[in-house]
């Protein structure tokens, strides 16, 4: 189903029948780590399966970093920008793929409709970006209040000739993203990137956003995701992409099954999780791998598992495809389950 039109970011298609694309927002200023280290994130964070990467623009002096990351970056890069309609034209003259506005904070009518104007002579994408918290007061609840702000935005940017254009309706509250996105969806055919703002750490914010996102990915509604969360950024992929895989959304990248641990685990598979969660996600074969503390589950896992690891006494076993292949230890484990992987 998803939305009838669709947008374009550095040639990237949201909405119509593109797959849902994964998002998540750069979590430090710029200017306190080197370019270089950042793209290397950015291209770590590509390979667990973002899609595109928003940073944060709040003054000129961003301009320079922000320039060189879009014009090296993997991913297509979007500038967040907040009050200052003068940021958000240096930002698409900066090489923005698409930038993220609130008109709402950007002031008078006249001050967006020159963003607009950059936009169109750029070809930079717009999200309107509306947040529970910063709506103008008006009639009706606030799913009814973002929708109705939202499509007077649609016909000020469509006035203008524009409409390569994604829109959010956030909340803190899952119900009432999820009632805003679906109030949406029946008025307009635009692409709406879903997520609920202000969600928690990791543990919150996985469970809401998987009960709001999970329901209107089920029924077709959203383009984009971010699982929003006061956690790691890589958390934060990692979540939304298996939401996606678990919706049915996407059949990309490694399954992971892992044992919770009790008192008879002999090997600790939250460390060899925390260490190793990463490069799993990041290898680009669409396999399952259990992870098993002892042997009461894990040679049982190891047989529905393309690969598996589990303890045994002081030793590791792996296995493909049920099949025992290597005894090791637990310091060598991960070097050599990827080992087996990588032989495949
Ligand atoms: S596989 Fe073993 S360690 Fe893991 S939960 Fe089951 S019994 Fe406990």
């Amino acid at each position: 189903m998803f939305s009838s039109r669709s947008a374009h970011v550095r040639g990237m298609e949201i909405g119509g029948k593109a797959p849902v694309r994964i998002q998540t927002m750069y979590d430090r200023p710029f200017g306190v780590e080197s370019v270089d280290d950042i793209l290397r994130r950015i291209a770590s964070l590509s390979s667990m399966g973002c899609d595109l990467i928003r940073f944060s623009f709040a003054s000129k002096n961003d301009a320079p970093f922000f320039s060189e990351i879009a014009s090296r970056s993997p991913i297509p890069v979007v500038a967040d920008i907040h009050f200052d309609y003068r940021m958000a034209i240096l930002a698409i003259e900066s090489g923005a793929d698409k930038i993220r506005i609130n008109p709402g904070n950007i002031g008078a009518e006249w001050k967006t409709r020159e963003i607009v104007k950059a936009a169109l002579d750029h070809g930079t994408a717009i999200r309107i970006g509306l947040n529970s918290g910063s709506l103008p007061s008006g009639e009706g609840g606030i799913p009814s209040r973002m929708v109705s702000s939202a499509l007077g935005y649609i016909d000020l940017f469509e006035s203008m000739g524009f409409d390569n254009t994604v829109v959010s309706l956030k909340s803190s509250d899952g119900d009432e993203t999820a009632e805003a996105a679906r109030l949406f969806a029946g008025k307009s055919g635009y692409p709406q990137h879903i997520g609920v703002t202000e969600a928690g750490d990791s543990v919150i914010s996985a469970v809401r956003s998987t009960w709001a996102l999970g329901r209107l990915l089920s029924s077709g509604i959203g383009d984009t995701i971010r699982i929003s969360m006061t956690g790691s950024i890589e958390d934060e992929v990692a979540a939304a992409a298996e939401l996606l895989r678990v919706t049915g959304l996407s059949e990309k990248g490694v399954r992971i099954v892992s044992c919770p641990r009790c008192g008879r685990h002999t090997f600790d598979t939250m460390g060899f999780l925390r260490e190793n969660r990463g490069r799993l996600l990041a290898l680009d074969k669409n396999i399952t791998v259990a992870i098993m503390g002892c042997l009461v589950n894990g040679p049982g896992e190891a047989g529905y598992a393309d690969y598996a690891i589990t303890g045994y006494g002081d030793k590791v076993y792996i296995y493909r495809k049920g099949s025992l292949v290597m005894k090791t230890s637990a310091e060598d484990a991960a070097s050599a389950l990827f080992e087996v992987i990588d032989d495949e």
